[in-house]
């Protein structure tokens, strides 16, 4: 039994406007009949079918405000009400206490205490790393958990040799914005492939892509829309070559935001879950908010 948790900062599910929600738009063939037809917008409700579960999910967890990346991402990773625990949402980066919590127990943590394999399947670009290193740029809460369980964060030299993805999956954003032209390029299909070769290496892996959150700052809608076109290629690839026998693939959000584009802000919409494997409904039953990842994780992989 193996878990893939495949994470997507800031998509959530909105109205269906077609000049503001990328969702209602993109072209997105594989997702859309993986949930039985319909889009990823508000009001999809809970979609099961025999392959997989859908899940509209609550990333509020009933604190006031807009959810954030850094209590967020720790809630996923722990199954703790973080938000509540230290009194607000609060991001992009974990703040003190969320750090502490997330370094006295963590997802990663837990798995290899019971004596399996774990590991965060990005690799970084070396100017990440060093900033990371000399204490100029903080990780997020998921890279966070990662160190605090020991890992190194993956290099560009693991990129190359195939042991790790870049977060933005075919490696295109490392050629044309960060010139590191000896790295591999993939279709999204082969990316998506590629997490699920990565994957068997570990009992829990993860992947992490930050640019669906940028985006939903910044824009453009166009960049939005191709993002997840993109994504459906991912998942295609990711689904078939998944033996539904072999585990579960979990795909999940922090909070809403690329689904409002023109409104710089985060959303409070619920962000959709999306759970495959022959084990689905099992995984699904009772799930409802950011806090249930983990402990669910944690039932598979450590009993
Ligand atoms: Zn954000």
């Amino acid at each position: 039994m193996r878990i893939l948790l495949l994470f997507l900062d800031g998509i959530g599910l909105g109205p269906n406007n077609t000049e503001t929600n990328p969702f209602a738009v993109a072209d997105m063939p594989f997702l859309t009949e993986l949930t039985d037809g319909k889009r990823w917008l508000e009001g999809i409700g809970r979609v099961q079918s025999d392959r997989m579960t859908f899940v509209p999910t609550d990333p509020r967890l009933g604190v006031e405000g807009r959810p954030q990346s850094g209590t967020s991402q720790a809630v996923i990773l722990t199954g703790k009400n973080i938000p509540e625990m230290i009194g607000r949402h609060y991001g992009p980066k974990p703040d003190a206490e969320t750090r502490l919590l997330l370094d006295s127990e963590n997802l990663f943590i837990s798995v290899k205490g019971a004596g399996k394999k774990a590991a965060l399947l990005d690799g970084y670009p070396p100017g990440l790393l060093d900033n990371i290193g000399r204490g100029k740029t903080l990780p997020s809460s998921i890279q966070y958990a990662a160190i605090a369980s020991g890992q190194s964060l993956f290099t560009a030299e693991d990129v190359r040799e195939k042991r790790a993805l870049t977060a933005e999956y075919t490696g295109q954003e490392w050629h044309s914005h960060l010139k590191l032209t000896d790295t591999p390029l993939y279709t999204p299909y082969e990316a998506g492939k590629m997490l699920v070769e990565l994957s068997r290496h570990y009992d829990f892996s993860m992947h992490s892509h930050w640019i669906t959150d940028y985006v939903g700052h910044r824009g453009p809608f166009e960049a939005a829309v191709g993002l997840l076109e993109r994504f459906d290629g991912v998942m295609q690839g990711v689904v078939d070559n998944w033996n539904p026998d072999e585990g579960l693939v979990i795909v999940t959000s922090d909070h809403g935001n690329m689904e409002q584009i023109g409104d710089r802000r985060h959303t409070e919409n619920d962000v959709p879950t999306l759970i495959y494997g022959t084990l689905h409904r099992q995984f699904a039953d009772g799930f409802a908010d950011l806090t249930h990842i983990t402990p669910r994780i944690l039932h598979y992989l450590t009993q």
